[in-house]
């Protein structure tokens, strides 16, 4: 029993390394995998920044969250919004990706500190707009198209604040944390607090992603 026990571990162990090592041969930035823990059960395990984090299932604060922002737009479980909230120490950092293909929105905890319990809602909302306007699951073709979405995430997130009732000053509560400068797969703040101003003040854009 044990040992039949432990080869199947190890079988598990073996498929998520080839899993991941498939999925690191693409060079994406961020893969979530199943790799079995110590005790051989299936975890999800995000491969972000060249490193493994090991996933939790988010606290209920932060399941509120999602389902506050889903439900501005009357998404639910059932309708657009089958979405896992996880947590893990991501570098004070939030990720939308498909593990073993649930969608799945990663949060650090520890990011609240820097944007507060309503600001964490912007972020999350930030990453529901990236599944929501199906950008997972394509590489963008190059920085212009990732800059794109970056910016759809953002205004679908100020869109969200503002049908949540949040002011102005909450939906730019991130803001900050961004780089001034844009790289290569983020634009600059100000186009980033532009895209999140349009958001807030005309709602009805938050989703235009979709249409395109
Ligand atoms: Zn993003």
């Amino acid at each position: 029993m044990h040992e039949k026990f432990v080869s199947v571990r190890n079988k598990l162990i073996v498929l998520g390394l080839a899993a991941l090592l498939a999925m690191t041969a693409e060079l994406k930035a961020e893969s979530c995998v199943m790799i079995a823990d110590a005790d051989g059960i299936p975890t999800p395990t995000l491969y972000y920044d060249d490193r493994l984090f090991t996933l939790e299932p988010a606290f209920e604060d932060y399941q509120f969250m999602l389902a506050d922002a889903c439900d501005a737009w009357g998404l639910d479980l059932n309708a657009g919004c089958d979405i896992f909230p996880m947590m893990g120490a991501i570098d004070w950092n939030a990720v939308a990706t498909i593990c073993d293909g649930n969608k799945v929105i990663v949060y650090d905890r520890r990011l609240s500190q820097n944007v507060g319990y309503d600001g964490a809602l912007a972020v999350i909302a930030h990453e529901l707009g990236h599944h929501l306007c199906k950008h997972l699951g394509i590489k963008p073709a190059n920085y212009t198209e990732s800059h794109k979405r970056e910016l759809e995430a953002d205004r679908f997130a100020g869109a969200t604040m503002r049908r949540i009732g949040f002011t102005k000053e909450t939906a730019l509560s991130y803001l900050h944390l961004l780089a001034e400068l844009p790289s290569e797969s983020h634009p600059s703040r100000a186009e980033r607090r532009a895209a999140l101003l349009a958001g807030w003040n005309d709602p009805q854009t938050g989703l235009a992603c979709i249409n395109e």
